[in-house]
């Protein structure tokens, strides 16, 4: 029997956020294609670029109260006295080395995916790009409500 899914186009199964990433990467694809070195890892997904060193040396250090029983979420342990620790500007805090150590490869919080900056062109353009397909579809939801509510 076919599922529910078969009979769909697995298109229109897709979240709005999902597709519209999807098509933004395939623009991309098409825009780059002669420079896989430049691209490749940010059309593919496989890494995300580091975050910029300038964004990581503005993250501040949080106060010895705000680290009282709490847990760093990257080694899992709890922090101690003299402990090295930053503070995301989504207010995740970790320690200090757990936290550059995972800078290094990626740029967002291992907690709730908030971005830092990144010094790679090519992926500011492709979320800039995201952002502005993203505000373009929320106007044309907008005015559709307003047509037709
Ligand atoms: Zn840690
Ligand atoms: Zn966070």
């Amino acid at each position: 029997m076919a599922s529910y899914f078969d009979e769909l186009h697995v298109e229109e199964d897709e979240m709005p956020t999902v597709r519209l990433e999807r098509l933004t990467r395939e623009t991309f694809r098409m825009l780059f294609d002669h420079d896989p070195a430049r691209y490749g890892d940010i059309i593919n997904f496989q890494n995300t670029p580091p975050a910029s060193k300038s964004e990581i040396e503005k993250l501040k250090t949080p106060s010895f109260e705000e680290l009282i029983d709490e847990q760093c979420r990257i080694c899992l342990s709890q922090y101690q006295v003299n402990d090295k620790a930053l503070n995301m500007p989504c207010k995740h805090i970790f320690h200090e080395n757990c936290l550059k150590t995972w800078l290094e490869k990626s740029n967002f919080c291992p907690l709730c995916k908030f971005e830092l900056k990144t010094d790679n062109e090519m992926y500011e353009l492709y979320k800039q790009e995201l952002k502005n397909r993203q505000s373009r579809e929320d106007n044309i939801a907008q005015l559709h409500d307003s047509m037709f509510s």
